[in-house]
């Protein structure tokens, strides 16, 4: 899985190489190689490669250092389509974000709203989510806004566009800012790649392993 590349030339913080260390991750995997530095120079990015391939860290190394230049409100929302997903997501984007003090929050369903309500309002850098509980709460929560996001993050685009999710997703989409770098990644991409195309800007960077068809 490892490449001949380091982290350090995909121009990736010293701290950041030095947390994906502490997990035992010491040379990017190929998604990470092609995706980071396009996504670190502010291109909007489609990547699909197996999984195991490493496709969390290739999204979540870069928004964690352009969260660091600019910590403000909600940075970065990352739509998954399974709760279990989603807390692993989040797990690596707390421990790679410990330094800075990174705050996240998951909202999936199967939990409190009340309580999940209360850790949106306490201002979280990334919130990872399903979309059927963060649309109840755009629907039910007014002073809740996604409006400043900087990045949107679907992982498993292809699940997540593939029918199941069309009136959340929708719901969402509406609440989203129209300026933002849109980051999509995927294990498989059948026909939702043109959708993929179409909610991203011109500048799309498009990655796809070899070894998927
Ligand atoms: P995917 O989303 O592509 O299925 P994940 O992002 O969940 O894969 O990564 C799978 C596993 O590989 C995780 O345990 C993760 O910590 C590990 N991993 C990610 N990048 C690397 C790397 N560059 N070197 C070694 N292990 C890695
Ligand atoms: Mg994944």
């Amino acid at each position: 899985m490892a490449s001949n590349y380091n982290f350090a030339e995909l121009n990736l913080n010293n701290w950041i190489i030095r947390q994906c260390a502490t997990i035992g991750v010491k040379s990017p995997t190929p998604i990470q190689v092609n995706c980071i530095p396009e996504i670190l120079e502010g291109k909007d990015c489609i990547g699909a490669a197996k999984t195991g391939s490493g496709k969390t860290l290739a999204f979540a190394l870069p928004v964690i250092q352009k969260l660091c230049e600019d910590p403000y409100g909600i940075f970065a929302l990352i739509l998954t389509p399974t709760r279990e997903l989603a807390y692993q997501i989040a797990d690596q984007f707390a421990v790679i974000g410990k330094p800075m003090n990174l705050r996240h929050c998951v909202i999936v369903g199967g939990m409190d709203m009340v309580e999940q309500g209360i850790q949106l309002s306490k201002h979280p850098h990334i919130v990872v989510a399903t979309p059927g509980r963060l649309a109840d709460h755009l629907d039910s929560c007014k002073t809740f806004s996604l409006s400043r996001i900087k990045f949107l993050i679907l992982d498993e685009a292809d699940r997540l566009l593939g029918g199941h999710f069309d009136d959340q997703i929708k719901t969402i989409f509406k609440n989203l800012p129209k300026t933002r770098q849109n980051l999509y990644f995927s294990a498989t991409l059948t026909d939702t790649l043109e959708k993929l195309k179409q909610l991203s800007s011109k500048d799309v960077f498009y990655y796809q392993a070899p070894s998927i068809s």
